[in-house]
């Protein structure tokens, strides 16, 4: 198959790229790199079935692809919020031009949303028929909104026009090829233990989250994208269930790296989510899918990398 990926040299697309092309699939990698970069598929440029494009998802463009992923958008919030505007557009415009294309070459797309579309919950662990808690006009809202219409783009696409489409609404998520100033708790945490600095915790880190190693998710999505049985157009939870409190991921990254950890606690960001657990019932019904890879192991793995990464500078 040919298959299209936005988002292609970022840190979940370029694992997803790999992928594809390992299974013997053609790989069109769309990416604008605002905070994707070349150096995430340099590998993979000898392979003559794959294609580098530099392209702003906003700006409409036509392939003949078979597949769409639609990744486009930063997912840290520091580089979401650097411009939210930016933000609203390529979840919204980039998803309507990747809709359309899917609309005209007849291609199957799946979009690639977010937890954030349950806000800052009140119904935990977390059911893909909970509509959210989200604030619409704070500093996450452009990318949580944005990424609430995007699912409506593909919902009333699908309904409205036959367009094959997938949604997966994915739980943080970690590993090798993060950028090490990506903001994310975990490429922070690691970085700044190997560094021998103070681990920031932002609130009194009571605050949990689940983390998914990115080869699992990988494998989620190419099993959601090429189901055909069952309610494949609803969204789907994608994550790990295990849970955890800021503290405590702080202690395991110390155990990862083998440093001995200092906290420091600065301010909560604003409508920072208390807690947030992905209920896969839906995954594992649907899919069969569930993670394997356990956050030891994980952070081990992704610690290991951001060494290398830090030692070559
Ligand atoms: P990332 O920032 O590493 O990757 C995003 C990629 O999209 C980058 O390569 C970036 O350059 C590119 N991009 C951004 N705006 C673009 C535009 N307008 N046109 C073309 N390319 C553009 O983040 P990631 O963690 O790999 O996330 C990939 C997708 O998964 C995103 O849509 C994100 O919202 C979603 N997601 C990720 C997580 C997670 O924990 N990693 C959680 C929920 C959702
Ligand atoms: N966080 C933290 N220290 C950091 C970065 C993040 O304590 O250096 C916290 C953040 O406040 C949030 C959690 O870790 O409660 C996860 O943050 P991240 O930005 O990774 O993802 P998201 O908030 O989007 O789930």
């Amino acid at each position: 198959m040919r298959i299209l990926v936005t988002g292609g040299a970022g840190f979940i697309g370029s694992h997803l790229c790999e992928r594809l092309l390992n299974e013997g699939n053609e790989v069109i990698c769309l990416d604008n790199f605002f905070t994707g970069r070349k150096a995430n598929v340099a590998h993979l440029l000898d392979d003559k079935s794959f294609e580098l494009v530099r392209h702003d998802v906003t700006e409409p463009i036509m392939f003949e692809v078979d597949q769409i992923y639609n990744l486009a958008c930063p997912a840290s919030p520091v580089h979401y919020q650097y411009n939210p505007v930016k933000t609203v557009k390529t979840n919204v415009m980039g998803t309507l031009n990747m809709l359309g294309l899917a609309k005209r070459v007849r291609a199957r797309i799946l979009q690639a949303s977010t937890s954030e579309v349950y806000g800052d919950p009140h119904v935990h662990p977390q059911t893909e028929d909970y509509w959210g808690n989200v604030n619409p006009i704070g500093l996450r809202s452009c990318y949580d909104e944005g990424k609430r219409v995007a699912e409506t783009l593909m919902m009333d696409y699908h309904r409205q026009s036959g367009v094959d489409t997938r949604i997966v609404r994915i739980f943080n998520t970690y590993g090798t090829r993060m950028l090490e100033n990506d903001g994310r708790v975990v490429s922070n945490f690691i970085v700044q233990a190997l560094r021998g600095e103070e681990l920031t915790i932002y609130g009194d880190g009571s605050q949990t989250r689940s983390f998914c190693y990115v080869s699992d998710l990988v494998e989620g999505f190419i099993r959601l994208m090429n189901a055909v049985d069952g309610d494949v157009h609803l969204p789907v939870n994608m994550g790990n269930p295990g849970e955890f409190t800021m503290n405590e991921l702080a202690e395991q990254v110390g155990m990862a790296t083998g440093k001995e950890i200092r906290i420091k606690y600065l301010d909560l960001p604003q409508d920072d989510p208390k807690q947030r657990k992905p209920n896969i019932d839906r995954a594992r019904a649907l899919l069969n899918w569930e993670p394997t890879i356990p956050l030891a192991e994980g952070l081990i793995k992704t610690a290991e990398y951001f060494r290398n990464e830090i030692e070559v500078k």
